[in-house]
């Protein structure tokens, strides 16, 4: 009797002290669960005389159902408490200002690259591409720059170490060494090695020189050449083309000049320049105190390219310029220093 009592006692304080479903759950087992304290009482009955055994097992029964009962009610407020719980910790204010979510952006030479693309898109230019990673052969020999040719000085180059390539070029079987390509005009043999003129085309990419980095030089930097072969391809063509690019890029009122120039692979050769926007003129270390920036450098397409490309040089005829992006974008965004566009810095990427 009084060991009924206290299991009564000691279960009712079990229950009612649940702090969870889980710890209710616990209690449950302990005591009415299949090998539970009032359980095992229930069981010890059949030791038990018969009257005994039917009054203990009456009052085993009836506080079986008791505690099933304070159970019950304990876990609907377990339940009901947890609910309320949830409840709070999900609930929106929806009178909360919304958080700012933070976006990417585009990059400067991304943003002009796109914008020059869209130009001679208007013009009627193609796009093509071609590898970084490229044969001597078209980066400098089929371009007019023989090995010992001393314009090769001017485009320091990072050659690769791999084996040189046998290639067949002109009838000849020549060796070519791979180099990171020093210009994106290493794609003209190449297109013109599978097209016919007459065509129009830019040229986007990534070139790379071994070079000292200062304000206006990287050792990688962006490249958009032009390159039109057709019986119309002139020089006024061109002067055309250049003149109305900048003009679309800068406004009508840019100032260009045009001078004479020199570069292997077009004859004759001009650079357009204009008028350095970072100091009006005045000179600045950008400009390198000239006032100017050579920003477009072309000519006609020098007959021994279209020779190395197979094209009969007397019957054909174009143009070719390139155009630095790194340099446009500083102007058009008054960017001071070309470094700054591989620098990864957040808060200069951040203004565009
Ligand atoms: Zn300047």
């Amino acid at each position: 009797m009084r060991n009924l009592e206290e299991l009564k006692q000691e279960a009712f304080i079990a229950i009612r002290g649940a702090k969870s479903v889980a710890q209710l759950r616990d209690a449950e087992i302990k005591y009415i669960g299949r090998s539970g304290k009032l359980t095992e009482v229930l069981r010890g009955l059949k030791d038990m005389s018969a009257d005994e055994r039917k009054e203990k097992g009456k009052e085993a029964n009836a506080l079986r159902q008791t505690l099933e009962l304070e159970i019950a009610n304990r876990k609907s407020q377990l339940q009901d408490a947890e609910h309320q719980h949830k409840f709070a910790a999900e609930k929106i204010d929806v009178t909360q200002p919304g958080r700012k979510y933070h976006t990417g952006s585009l990059h400067p030479l991304t943003l002009v690259m796109r914008e020059i693309q869209d130009i001679f898109g208007k013009m009627g230019f193609s796009v093509v591409r071609g590898p970084e990673v490229e044969l001597e052969w078209y980066n400098f020999d089929s371009l007019n720059l023989p090995t010992h040719h001393p314009a090769r000085d001017m485009q320091d180059t990072l050659w690769l170490a791999e084996e040189p390539l046998p290639i067949k070029k002109r009838g000849k079987n020549i060796s070519s060494r791979l180099l990171m390509r020093t210009q994106v005009t290493s794609i003209q043999v190449r297109f013109m090695e599978t097209h016919n003129p007459p065509f129009q085309i830019i040229m986007p990419g990534n070139v790379f020189r071994r070079e000292a980095s200062d304000a206006s030089h990287e050792f990688e930097f962006c490249q958009m050449d032009g390159f039109a072969v057709g019986p119309d391809a002139s020089l006024a063509n061109l002067k055309w083309v250049m003149e109305t690019v900048m003009k679309k890029l800068f406004g009508s009122g840019v100032k260009t000049r045009l001078r004479p120039s020199y570069f292997p692979f077009t004859e004759p050769s001009v650079e357009l320049d204009m008028a350095c926007l970072m100091c009006g003129g005045r000179g600045c270390s950008v400009c390198k105190q000239t006032g100017w920036i050579e920003v477009l450098p072309g000519g006609m397409v020098n007959p021994k390219v279209f020779e190395a490309a197979g094209y009969d040089p007397l019957q054909s005829q174009g143009y070719a310029f390139d155009i630095g992006v790194d340099r446009i974008a500083m102007m058009k965004y008054g960017i001071p220093d070309i470094r700054l566009f591989r620098s990864q810095d957040l808060r200069f990427l951040e203004q565009f």
